[in-house]
């Protein structure tokens, strides 16, 4: 559906967004999960032809099975594309109805009678039917998304575009607006960027993991979690002893149970004593990849300063 190949983008200050970037975007749900500053708004503004790479290509699929050149026929690409952005700012003033109107207005839906089924026909999707004549300053967070989500879905895209859509919800919304869009999946292609590894569980059949522009894991969840099945272990452990494990072991992450901390540890044995086989879940995953991110970036710096030809 949306194929993406050796895609880079350097910052004018330096900064490596997208290194070498690879992705086969199926139709459904796509998780792109990431910390901040990983580089999926990069990404997103790129589908989004918002913002130009500095190489590498990008194809969509289109609707009559034609190839799209993304990054080249930006005209095409928009005519099939709804994109919510971060920072989606609607005018506070003006009701749902009449902003979605005008937003379909610009969209090309000129006729009168067409353009209200459309309307309404959205406003009705995203459950927003009741609340339609209230102005928009006086929406939730999770009802001004559900509202950026009609004006992404106007004109039929095939590829919908969703850059950090749960960010600031509490927990009923997120979960209202993520069934929102799994609906969505089920007929075009939904890509969601995330630093909440719980948005990618539940709804997202295949995902990617990225940091510092790069593409960590590709594929689907739960074949990722059980690659590190036997071996994640977990152990309380006291506050005092945290740092020796953490420098003695690859420690996933810390929780704190009932007040002391629960450590996961990666390790294809068990580690010492007192380490108990925990079955994986995607923060595991995605921690795991984190880390060994970091470890090869740490071994290729001091590689680097052991290696007398690279000085
Ligand atoms: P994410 O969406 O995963 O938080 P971004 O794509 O926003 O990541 O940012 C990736 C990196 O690129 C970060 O280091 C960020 O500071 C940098 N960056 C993003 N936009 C710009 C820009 N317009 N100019 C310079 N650096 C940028």
């Amino acid at each position: 559906m949306l194929t993406i190949r050796k895609l880079s983008k350097t910052y004018a200050n330096g900064v490596h967004a997208l290194n070498d970037i690879n992705l086969d975007i199926p139709r459904g749900m796509f998780g792109l999960l990431g910390p901040n500053g990983a580089g999926k708004s990069s990404l997103m503004r790129t589908l989004a032809t918002l913002q130009e790479a500095d190489s590498g290509s990008v194809t969509l699929q289109g609707a009559n099975g034609e190839a799209i050149d993304v990054l080249r026929d930006k005209d095409a690409v928009r005519r099939q594309l709804g994109y919510l952005p971060q920072d989606f700012g609607v005018y506070p003033k003006v009701s749902a109805e009449d902003l979605l109107e005008h937003f379909a207005v610009l969209k090309g839906l000129v006729q009168r009678k067409q353009r209200r089924e459309v309307v309404d026909g959205l406003l009705k999707q995203v459950n927003l039917w009741d609340a339609r004549k209230r102005k928009l300053g006086t929406y939730s967070g999770g009802m001004r998304q559900r509202f950026g989500i009609a004006q992404a879905l106007l004109g039929n895209p095939r590829l919908v575009v969703v850059d950090e859509p749960t960010a600031g919800l509490d927990p009923e919304e997120r979960n209202r607006f993520l069934n929102l869009l799994a609906e969505i999946g089920e007929n075009v292609a939904v890509i969601l960027s995330t630093h909440i590894v719980e948005d990618v569980t539940d709804l997202c059949p295949t995902m990617a993991i990225m940091n510092k522009g790069q593409v960590l894991l590709a594929g689907k969840p739960n074949d990722a979690i059980a690659a590190l099945a036997q071996q994640i272990w977990r152990k309380q452990v006291s506050k005092a002893a945290l740092p020796d494990y953490e420098a003695n072991h690859t420690v996933l992450s810390t929780r704190l149970v009932g007040g002391h901390p629960v450590i996961h540890v990666f390790n294809d044995t068990r580690p010492e004593d007192g380490f108990e086989p925990v079955a994986p879940d995607l923060e595991d995953v995605y921690f795991q990849r984190l880390r060994m991110q970091a470890k090869g970036d740490a071994w290729r710096q001091t590689a680097q300063h052991a290696d007398p030809l690279s000085a």
